[in-house]
């Protein structure tokens, strides 16, 4: 059903109004992980003065090590859901437990599953059980044909408005985090109806980077790009060594916005 063999024309995925994979090109910023209030609805007021409309926010962390900070949960989505609120935001946030789609309902616009979760298929189903837009991300060494099999499952239980997001896959690489396999983008453009999305902060891991990749993400057709912004970077409880401070995501911003096809 993901496939452009069964319809030809895109899927448009609607979040909170807004149109994803209707010829315009997106944004979604905000921080790795939620923290608190402050730290959400500083980097919420700068994406809002940007014009981006979706605010990405972790409150269920994967974190590689059981020791790091697991992210704050329930609360963390209550969080989030105030500050979209405010500032008339849509937000996207990871769930990683099937008994937790039908409480995100409540909090989120945009159901994030994982790249670590790509293949946890009760998570897949249950997320294709209910009607809300789901960011399915590849998976850490996932092909483009199991990535493409995932958002099948999805879609299988009904739910159309599925977003694909390269982020990387592994390779032996060390420069970078992952290796960003930026043709995923037309060739999955090419495979199915869906939008696709670039992450430039997973995928490269590095901040020097954020720019020539979402440069190179938006000049090769994505739909968007996903990267992460914390108002100090320095503190951040995941991924520090990344996210973007205000000041740089408006330099990085306006470095892109001549490129942004809008519709
Ligand atoms: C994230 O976007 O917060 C994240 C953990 O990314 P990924 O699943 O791609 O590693
Ligand atoms: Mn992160």
């Amino acid at each position: 059903l993901v496939s452009r063999k069964k319809k030809a024309e895109d899927t448009v995925v609607m979040v909170k109004g807004e149109p994803i994979g209707d010829g315009g090109q997106s944004f979604i910023v905000g921080p790795c992980a939620v923290e608190s209030y402050e730290q959400v609805a500083a980097v919420a007021a700068a994406a809002k003065k940007q014009g981006i409309k979706i605010l990405r926010g972790g409150a269920f962390k994967p974190r590689t090590s059981p020791y790091d900070f697991q992210g704050l949960g329930l609360e963390g989505l209550k969080i989030l859901k105030k500050v979209a609120d405010e500032y008339d935001l849509a937000v996207i946030s990871e769930i990683v437990n099937p008994a937790d789609i039908e409480i995100a309902l409540d909090y989120v616009d945009v159901i994030q599953i994982g790249a670590r979760n790509m293949q946890n298929f009760e998570l897949l189903k249950a997320a294709g059980a209910v009607r809300k837009p789901v960011l399915l991300k590849r998976g850490l060494a996932a092909t483009l044909q199991e990535f493409m099999n995932a958002a099948e499952y999805i879609i299988a239980q009904g739910n159309d408005q599925i977003i694909l997001c390269e982020r990387g896959i592994r390779t032996y690489e060390k420069a970078t985090r992952n290796t960003l396999d930026i043709s995923a983008v037309p060739i999955l453009k090419q495979e199915t109806h869906l939008p696709v999305f670039v992450d430039v902060t997973h995928s490269t891991g590095r901040k020097d980077l954020l720019l020539p990749t979402a440069k190179a993400a938006l000049a090769i057709g994505a739909d968007g790009v996903m990267a992460e912004v914390h108002p100090d970077p320095a503190v951040a409880l995941s991924d520090s060594a990344q996210q973007m401070n205000i000041d740089e995501f408006n330099n990085w911003i306006s470095e892109l916005r001549p490129m942004v096809k809008v519709k």
